[in-house]
């Protein structure tokens, strides 16, 4: 059996509030290029993806270069929210099957080789996503006081790529419709549908904040990522 083809959904329509620029954060410089330019062109270099979706306010500052032979990105409008962003992009991508994977455009140094575990968990049980073990103990403060500590053993935080079985995405995406999710993998779960979590990596971090841009340029320079 031949393996279904992937699409790749970027929102990437954020404003990047919490970086404190007029410049969203996907759109700074990493390196020589944009942080959204290289995650697109990452993706495109990867053989099991077919096409790359990208929902965004501007297409701004990209320059997508030279891409591999029959692979195409398709810049879409994105919406009010990250939720309506990938239900914009999917909408876009006219999937009836197929794995569909959604990205944060601000995580550059995601690993193929989840990402593929992850594509793999998703044909199997219909969506999955990489997740991160917790090292630090979490509280749920209310008034600047502890209310209360979950077991930290249970925690993981949910990075991406991560992916779906088209059916299921549609599914999630017009039963979850008008939300504000901050991941697909939490409203399938909330949906009731089966998420395989997959071990994440440690170096696959969103940049949110104007140091986390700091430590991905020492990354890229000590691993040149
Ligand atoms: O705000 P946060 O860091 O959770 O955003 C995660 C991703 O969702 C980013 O890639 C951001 O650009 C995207 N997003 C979007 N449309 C919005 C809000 C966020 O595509 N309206």
């Amino acid at each position: 059996m031949s393996e279904p083809g992937v699409v790749v959904i970027i929102p990437a329509a954020g404003s990047g509030s919490r970086f404190g620029s007029e410049l969203p954060k996907q759109f700074h410089t990493l390196g020589d290029r944009a942080i959204l330019q290289r995650v697109i062109e990452r993706f495109l270099y990867d053989e099991r993806v077919e096409r790359v979706i990208v929902p965004v306010h501007e297409r701004g500052l990209l320059n997508i270069g030279e891409q591999p032979s029959g692979k195409r990105v398709q810049f879409v409008k994105g919406g009010e929210t990250r939720q309506e962003s990938v239900t914009k992009g999917f909408e876009a991508a006219e999937m009836k099957k197929g794995i569909i994977a959604i990205h944060d455009a601000v995580r550059p140094f995601f690993s193929i080789e989840t990402f593929h575990k992850v594509i793999d968990a998703a044909i199997r049980y219909g969506a999955a996503f990489p997740a991160a073990p917790m090292v630090d103990t979490i509280h749920i403060v209310d008034n600047d006081q502890i209310v209360d500590t979950p077991d930290r053993t249970k925690l993981v935080a949910a990075q991406t790529p991560q992916c779906f079985r088209a059916d299921v995405l549609r599914d999630v995406l017009s039963r979850g419709a008008g939300g504000d999710a901050s991941d697909e993998a939490g409203l399938a779960a909330r949906l009731g549908y089966v998420v395989k979590a997959v071990p994440g990596d440690k170096l696959n971090f969103k940049i949110t904040r104007p140091e986390d841009l700091v430590m991905a340029e020492r990354i890229l320079a000590e691993f040149g990522k």
